[in-house]
């Protein structure tokens, strides 16, 4: 049976998501930025926590952790490289494993970019990737301890997914990112009808999370740095993607 997700928001920007196998009545929360809005999920959903997948070892992805898990008895899953900062930690995974999900299974791939020990979790028979602060919306995470190109070959990868895959963020930024997107490809036509439709999504409470791959290779300025409009954009036309890549990523962090 196809995996049931939820997504909604924590804190201030981060997103939650709940993916649950109807099949063996098992749910994943993918990180814990915030105990309160998971348990409402979950009362809403009447889904029962079974497993927290974690992404990256950030405090506002590993913060609700511990009292989610005193709980619900939840088995906490996180990467390698993340163990000694992830609280409640019951298995590690690296690149090629496997997370099960009750019957649902997720390829554990590790994206280096945001931080050293990013994972993300592709649901290959759901068509989904859980891709914590690598991607998002219209967006990419900041690039810390890892170099830009980690980061740029994280997104590549992620790029490569079916256009059809359906992409979970760890954060909201879609407005903020939609500004710069803008600014980047200001004659682009599929991100100004998407910008505008994150507008619309704004002044009706909703967010536009998950996205596809299909759409953010459309929009997304930073999974664009191989075209010629947005390399112009930081006068890097003609260079290697990832050297565009970089100079946009600098840009965002200034702009
Ligand atoms: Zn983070």
């Amino acid at each position: 049976m196809p995996a049931e997700i939820r997504v909604f928001r924590c804190l201030e920007d981060n997103i939650g998501a709940l993916v649950h196998d109807p099949g063996t009545g098992a749910c994943a929360a993918i990180d814990a930025p915030e105990e309160g809005p998971i348990i409402t999920a979950l009362e809403e959903t009447g889904w029962r926590l079974t497993d927290i997948l974690v992404t990256h070892r950030h405090r506002d992805h590993v913060q609700g952790i511990e009292a989610l898990k005193l709980r619900t008895g939840c088995r906490v899953v996180a990467p390698e490289k993340a163990a000694s900062a992830v609280p409640g930690l019951d298995a590690t995974v690296r690149e090629g494993d496997t997370v099960r999900v009750g019957d649902l299974s997720a390829h554990v791939w590790e994206t280096p970019g945001h931080c050293r020990d990013h994972i993300a979790y592709w649901f290959a028979a759901d068509g989904a990737v859980f891709a914590g602060d690598t991607i998002f919306t219209l967006g990419c995470g900041r690039v810390s301890e890892s170099s830009f190109a980690d980061m740029w070959a994280s997104l590549v990868r992620l790029a490569g997914l079916p256009d059809k895959a359906r992409v979970y963020t760890g954060h909201d930024y879609t407005i903020a990112n939609a500004r710069f997107a803008l600014a980047v490809d200001p004659d682009n036509a599929a991100l100004k009808a998407r910008a505008a439709e994150a507008e619309r999504a704004k002044t009706e409470g909703r967010f536009l999370i998950p996205s596809t791959i299909g759409e953010e290779k459309a929009t997304n300025p930073f999974l664009r740095a191989g075209e010629p409009a947005v390399a112009r954009s930081v006068g890097r036309e003609g260079d290697d993607p990832q050297v565009v890549f970089q100079a946009l990523r600098e840009w965002k962090n200034r702009f």
